[in-house]
């Protein structure tokens, strides 16, 4: 009851930006306040095709990390680094309960996709979360990412994969043990898929995760599979 009446309120609260949380206008539908859409950390200028880690002008298109483990996916659409205001919606939308927040980064997301230019995708489908995350958390924000971007591109949402309880956290890992725990996780739905898919997660990090559940799609069926994700972990 505490839940209904809470949201049942929030009709009458002003709409807030979700990187600043300044009042904005409620006919505003990116909840992105036009200071934070001239700031926030977008990834500008030349960047790897294939996982859109910013590079050097001239330098080769497809990243060292990209060219060593021979990642599967054939290129991404990623709008932002992960740092700063990003960081910091992305940190309250998964440990605050603040899943309103997946609007602005679909937005986003659709935005930069639409920007690049895109194939016709089949379907978008997304990186689960082990049950037992799900059910602490209520809700799996790079689902509700995917079916944002689904709904502004119109491009049917599709449920793929599975993540099996206890696997560590990716972020609790080293880079080397995140290259291997994927596989210890993972797992293809029992069905049979087709055409290009584009696979939706929150941050990109190493890419393992990414690389591996593209493998999957792959394996399913798939031609080929794009990724997207809201933000990227510049490496140091
Ligand atoms: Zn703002
Ligand atoms: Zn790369």
């Amino acid at each position: 009851m505490k839940i209904i009446s809470s949201k049942f309120l929030s009709l009458f609260l002003p709409h807030k930006c979700t990187f600043c949380r300044e009042a904005i206008s409620y006919k505003n539908n990116t909840f992105i306040c036009e200071s934070c859409m001239e700031n926030i950390p977008f990834i500008k200028g030349d960047v790897c095709v294939r996982c859109s880690s910013p590079r050097q002008s001239g330098s080769m298109p497809v990243c060292n990390t990209c060219r060593k483990y021979s990642h599967p996916f054939t290129s991404s659409f990623t709008p932002l680094t992960y740092t700063g205001k990003v960081r910091r919606a992305l940190l309250n939308l998964k440990f605050h309960n603040k899943e309103n927040y997946c609007r602005s980064f679909s937005f986003l997301i659709a935005n930069n996709i639409m920007q690049k230019g895109y194939p016709d995708f089949d379907f978008i489908t997304y990186i689960p979360l082990p049950p037992e995350r799900l059910k602490e958390r209520g809700f799996n924000q790079s689902e509700l990412i995917a079916k944002g971007v689904g709904s502004i591109l119109n491009i049917p949402v599709t449920d793929t994969l599975f993540r099996v309880n206890g696997s560590a956290k990716q972020s609790s890992l080293s880079s080397a043990e995140r290259r291997k725990n994927p596989k210890k996780s993972f797992f293809a739905r029992d069905m049979k898929l087709k055409g290009t898919a584009l696979l939706i997660d929150d941050i990109y990090t190493t890419g393992s995760t990414l690389a591996y559940t593209s493998s999957l799609l792959l394996k399913m069926g798939c031609d080929k599979v794009y990724i997207a994700t809201a933000a990227l972990q510049v490496k140091k």
